[in-house]
């Protein structure tokens, strides 16, 4: 009966607070670049030290052959309950970005960002739009904005319901904002100093956002080539980045495209690719996010795919890694995590094998740490 007791009460002890622990002897990703033998301390959910000798009494997990790296982010969803940031944690992926949907749910998520079995999540709230425009189809109630003059009240209902960064759509096949509109939105974002992302889906509208010094775009666009040079002067004068959205486009275009009249023509898969390396070799941070539930795709596991698909466009594995790790914490200021450095929260992974060879041993994870607690997985214990 004692022996019971006492191991309820380690359940309840390991459960309810940070572990301390030291991985020995592993391969370690920083979110910049690659340690090999070191090892890593965590005390009370923060990374301590990185070094290769280690000398403290405390729990020891043998890293040899092993490979540990930042948790990863989603930079890309629509998170509807909080089934979706389970299925996330699952899944290592401990930060979702939803970029557009019901205030009230989504502030009610954010409440579970001190859960272990939950990814932590960051909101946009309501998508900027205009009335009947891209984002007010689902069936919820949408806020709109129709004139400039209303771009600072709408950035300050969002931030009154949470949201650390704007969102703004363009999307001519409907209703639209007008360019005015979308340049003040960024401007009003910025006053507050909090980034703003748009959704685009055309080269023309993603070049005058960033003119208009736009924090990222949410999906790359799908129309026509912009050209390298295009690129590389908006990369040289101004600071942003791409989220592309691989999967999403992979999955969906094919059935837009069967449909598509003359003026709505869509680049192949391959064009699209093409445009992430031509904008990853202008110099543009490429971030990972899979615009679920979109084309089904799920909050978790998907995310290797896009990974994956990162890397078949020709981005490197090692900036693929970092567009899912520490790139969306320093775009979207979510904080200390996303790296491994002293001072910064233990949102890590341990994998069995090291994506770097192979960018699918992303699905090799061992364990997962959510500020220093270990993460229960449901089908692999
Ligand atoms: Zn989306």
């Amino acid at each position: 009966m004692k022996a019971v007791l006492s191991l309820l009460l380690f359940a309840f002890f390991s459960s309810g607070f940070s572990q301390s622990f030291v991985v020995t002897n592993t391969t370690v990703f920083d979110g910049e670049k690659v340690i090999e033998n070191t090892s890593v301390l965590v005390e009370n959910g923060t990374i301590i030290k990185i070094a290769n000798d280690i000398q403290v009494k405390t729990q020891q997990i043998d890293g040899t052959g092993k490979f540990l790296m930042p948790s990863l982010t989603n930079s890309h969803v629509h998170a509807w309950s909080a089934l979706a940031l389970s299925e996330a944690a699952q899944a290592g992926v401990l930060h979702l970005l939803d970029m557009h949907g019901m205030e009230q749910y989504q502030a009610t998520m954010a409440q579970l960002n001190d859960s272990t079995q939950y990814a932590n999540y960051f909101y946009a709230g309501a998508a900027a739009t205009a009335p009947e425009g891209h984002g007010t189809q689902f069936g919820f109630e949408v806020p709109t904005l129709t004139t400039p003059e209303e771009a600072p009240g709408f950035v300050n209902d969002r931030l009154a319901a949470g949201a650390h960064y704007l969102k703004i759509i363009v999307e001519p096949w409907k209703n639209t904002l007008s360019n005015e509109t979308v340049a003040a939105l960024i401007d009003a974002a910025h006053e507050k100093e909090i980034p703003a992302v748009v959704h685009i889906s055309k080269a023309t509208d993603a070049s005058y956002v960033l003119s208009e010094n736009a924090d990222g775009l949410v999906h790359i666009w799908w129309d026509q080539p912009m050209a390298a040079s295009q690129l590389k002067q908006l990369a040289e004068e101004k600071d942003f980045f791409i989220i592309p959205t691989l999967l999403t486009s992979v999955k969906l275009l094919g059935s837009i495209r069967k449909n598509a009249t003359e003026e709505m023509k869509l680049l192949s898969d391959e064009a699209i690719f093409a445009e992430v390396k031509k904008a990853y070799d202008a110099g543009i941070p490429i971030l990972v996010g899979t615009d679920p539930p979109n084309a089904q795709i799920n909050y978790g596991t998907d995310l290797y795919e896009e990974m994956k698909l990162i890397a078949e466009a020709g981005v490197p594995v090692l900036d693929v890694l970092k567009g899912a790790t520490s790139l969306p914490a320093k775009e979207f200021r979510l904080g200390k995590t996303g790296s491994i450095q002293p001072g910064y929260r233990a949102d890590l992974l341990l994998l069995e094998k090291n994506p770097l060879e192979d960018i699918t041993h992303i699905n090799s994870i061992e364990k997962i740490w959510k500020h220093g607690k270990e993460v229960s997985l449901s089908n692999n214990n």
